[in-house]
């Protein structure tokens, strides 16, 4: 039996596409157009992302520069008995976005928390890599400042699962350096622009993805994927 007062309103957790329009689930869509706001990270981008779908609903900002100034509100919307549905950039609320501090904040008051799943790049990116899916670790962004990633990748080396990362484009020829070094060279995948255009998914050791990343610019988003320590 559900402890939730019934006169509170629920938040859904709602993932939509990472590229490809296509892959915004049924439920997502119905959720969206029936819930009564839609917390969004980037309005703008919903907007226009919500009206090829032809869903027009009300959208409030929500993003890691005003989390804890909107959560309280959004919480007390909720509680009046309104609906809310959540959603990120892109793929799952809550990967590596400031979903968490809304969500954590609703299970603290007693409010219903419902997932909508879908899409997120680092499991679409884990699955196609050819590395071990049965235990991985997902570690989101590496620290930017090196000598914090350095001593982060240092504290992973013994790891036996499959890693995954979360990185910018920006920074991704050094953050292979850095993975190279600490590393050594092991088997590594580089998934870029998942699921759009120029989606493209390049396997080899650490020191051919470096020689591919030095030799084009690379552009759009990228998860980096690096197989465990061997066994012995
Ligand atoms: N919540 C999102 C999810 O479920 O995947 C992740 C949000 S995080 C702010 C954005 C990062 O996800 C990017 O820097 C990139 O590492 C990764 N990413 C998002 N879309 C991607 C795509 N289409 N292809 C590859 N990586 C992607």
């Amino acid at each position: 039996m559900s402890e939730v007062p019934n006169e509170y309103g629920r938040l859904y957790i709602v993932s939509t596409p990472i590229g490809n329009l296509e892959d915004m689930t049924l439920r997502a869509l119905r959720v969206l157009s029936q819930v009564d706001l839609i917390a969004a990270e980037d309005t703008r981008h919903t907007g226009v992302m919500l009206q090829q779908y032809e869903v027009n609903n009300q959208l409030t900002s929500y993003h890691d520069h005003n989390k804890e100034k909107k959560a309280p509100r959004l919480i007390s919307f909720l509680k009046s008995g309104k609906n809310v549905a959540m959603v990120s950039d892109a793929g799952t609320p809550g990967i590596s976005d400031p979903a968490f501090y809304l969500v954590r904040a609703a299970v603290k008051e007693g409010i219903e928390v419902v997932p909508v799943p879908g899409p997120s790049a680092f499991l679409a990116a884990l699955v196609v890599s050819g590395l071990p899916t049965d235990r991985f670790v997902f570690e989101g962004y590496l620290p930017q400042k090196q000598s914090k990633r350095l001593k982060k990748l240092e504290s992973l080396k013994e790891e036996e699962r499959t890693i995954i990362f979360y990185e910018s484009r920006h920074r991704l020829k050094q953050v292979i350096e850095d993975i190279l070094e600490t590393f050594g060279d092991r088997q590594t995948v580089l998934a870029r622009e998942l699921t759009k255009k120029f989606e493209e998914v390049r396997r080899g050791k650490t020191s051919e993805i470096l020689t591919h990343v030095s030799s084009k610019g690379l552009r759009g988003e990228v998860v980096i994927l690096v197989a465990g320590k061997p066994k012995r």
